[in-house]
């Protein structure tokens, strides 16, 4: 079982105090006092430090005493003769766990003092410790058999800085090949993924913050991310992995709308971001890497900017199904790899927006054939919502600001064009605004003027941050109908979440959880 540990990064004890209880309170499995944040450390500190988490959090509360020292990510340069002392004393104290650098555990007078304060302790362990912040280790597996070599009985903790979410597979392939107690993971956003798969691997300990400001290392998430939006319990070897690959990915709605799903259904599946960042080839070694570890079970991949071209010219490579429209569209969103290795990608951009237009103008997808359709934007959303329309028999125009795009766009599918200029001229049933105008923090402007909107048209604004945004304002205001981007945004997850699962997800907990995260979102 993989220990959700909380790291107590205090400067003193009535700090300590009061991150104890917190960390107690939010779930900590463990706890790690990191008495190298301490001010004017001493010994009997420690000691105190030790007695307040019994008194705090039980005494059935494990705890990991560490000192790091400051060339290996200690937070005051205290002198190793101190930290061996104040490890020494951490055992006599009771803690289960100390946790030492190897590297400084290599030295036969530090050896010394650490193996005979453990022969003194009645339940006393060791953890011998390694981090490399600039990237990989020269070879992690030597590392781990070096660190058993020299004291068997300890607990070997791997931690270095990803650059790249395709460093994190040597981590995840350690404690994969590997068995008995040991830690490994990565730091950094790269990283990520590593904190949260520690459960399904089996790593000794997972760490994770109270809070952004009393997290330890580059990365750490809170308790509250890991045990809520990835739901830590919840994850063992039989998991199976989803995630959506984009670069930035730390504000995608993803991973809370799919983690939501899984957990009302009762589906063993996890939903994780995935930052790959880099253009085609990274993405290839990434898509490579994940597939061929079978024991991570990759199900399926949501694909975002920058990728969806890649993704495209993945699939062509690997000789995998694309559905046709998403082929004429240039660009997929979906990866979904079946268990017989079969790789398919669809877009359920389009097919988002169309469930989100027929449902909201109360007719079916066979009644959008000669819907005089008014398009504003000729970038990748615009190119998915004219394929998709188009398809279906619609009369489209497309409006853009560089007018040349919308010429290009409108010559591929067969429709008229015009520039923003024109817009007060345009008749259409329906207008669709596929620019980022109006979005958040920009939400006082619009893309289409109040003379361009009639009663009884009907407005889609695709942007969902906010999900009333002032052209949709404009639009209740003239008495025109409206379809928000949160309703596009989840039509498209929960395609996604049927060609992932093959089940049908609740569209209101999927949008309650879209509107959660956007609020917290512009909150912090
Ligand atoms: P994109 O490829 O970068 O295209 C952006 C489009 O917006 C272009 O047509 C661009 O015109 C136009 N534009 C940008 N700034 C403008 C301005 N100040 N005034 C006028 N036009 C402007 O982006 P995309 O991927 O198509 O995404 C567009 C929007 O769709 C996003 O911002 C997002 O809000 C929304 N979206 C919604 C969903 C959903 O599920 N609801 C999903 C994805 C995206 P030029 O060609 O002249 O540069």
């Amino acid at each position: 079982m993989t220990r959700l540990t909380v790291p107590i990064s205090a400067e003193n004890l009535d700090h300590a105090g009061r991150q104890i209880r917190a960390a107690a309170a939010a779930g900590a499995e463990m706890l790690e006092l990191r008495t190298d944040y301490v001010e004017n450390l001493t010994v009997e500190m420690v000691r105190a430090l030790v007695a307040k988490v019994r008194t705090l959090a039980g005494p059935e509360m494990p705890t990991i005493v560490t000192c790091r020292d400051g060339r290996q990510g200690g937070a005051r340069p205290y002198p190793t003769k101190l930290r061996m002392q104040v490890l020494a004393a951490a055992l006599t104290a009771g803690a289960e766990f100390i946790d030492c650098e190897y590297e400084n555990f290599r030295s036969v007078e530090n050896q010394e003092k650490i193996r005979v304060a453990l022969s003194q302790s009645s339940r006393g362990r060791l953890i011998l410790s390694a981090h490399s912040f600039a990237g990989r280790f020269p070879d992690i597996r030597k590392l781990h058999r070096d660190i058993q070599a020299v004291c068997p009985s300890a607990i070997p903790k791997l931690v270095y800085t990803a650059n790249h979410i395709n460093d994190c597979f040597e981590a995840l392939d350690l404690l994969h090949q590997t068995s008995g107690e040991r830690i490994a993971f990565c730091m950094g956003e790269a990283g990520l993924m590593t904190r949260i798969l520690a459960a399904k691997l089996g790593s000794f300990v997972t760490f994770a913050s109270i809070d952004q400001a009393s997290a330890t290392a580059p990365g750490q998430l809170t308790i509250e991310q890991l045990s809520g939006l990835y739901r830590y319990a919840s994850i063992g070897p039989a998991t199976s992995l989803y995630g959506v690959i984009a670069d930035p990915v730390g504000h995608s709605l993803s991973p809370a709308i799919h983690n939501a799903c899984f957990e009302s259904l009762g589906i063993n599946s996890l939903y994780l971001p995935l930052l790959v960042g880099g253009g085609y080839t990274e993405f290839y070694l990434f898509m490579r890497a994940a597939a061929l570890r079978k024991y991570l079970r990759f199900g399926g991949f949501s694909v975002t900017i920058p990728h969806k071209q890649n993704a495209l010219g993945y699939v062509a490579r690997e000789k995998g199904i694309v559905e046709p429209l998403a082929s004429k569209i240039g660009a997929v969103n979906t990866l979904v790899l079946r268990k017989e290795d079969r790789l398919e990608a669809y877009n359920t951009d389009y097919a988002g927006a169309l469930d989100a237009i027929t449902a909201g103008m109360g007719i079916r997808r066979e009644n959008l054939k000669a819907l005089v359709v008014a398009v504003i934007g000729a970038g990748g959303v615009a190119r998915a919502i004219v394929a998709g329309l188009s398809d279906a028999g619609a009369r489209i125009t497309i409006y853009n600001r560089t007018r040349e795009k919308a010429r290009k766009l409108a010559s591929e599918f067969g429709c008229e064009f015009g520039g923003l200029g024109d817009l007060p001229q345009m008749d259409a049933e329906l207008l669709i605004n596929c620019t980022s105008v109006g979005m958040y923090p920009n939400t006082d402007e619009t893309p289409a003027p109040d003379n361009c909107i009639r009663k009884g048209m009907t407005v889609f604004d695709t942007v969902y941050n906010p999900a009333e945004t002032l052209l949709l304002k404009q639009a209740k205001h003239a008495g025109a109908r409206t379809i928000d981007g949160v309703s596009m945004f989840v039509n498209q997850a929960l395609a996604q979440f049927r060609l992932f699962t093959g089940w049908q997800a609740d569209p209101e907990l999927m949008r309650a959880a879209v509107c959660r995260s956007l609020a917290a979102d512009q909150k912090g």
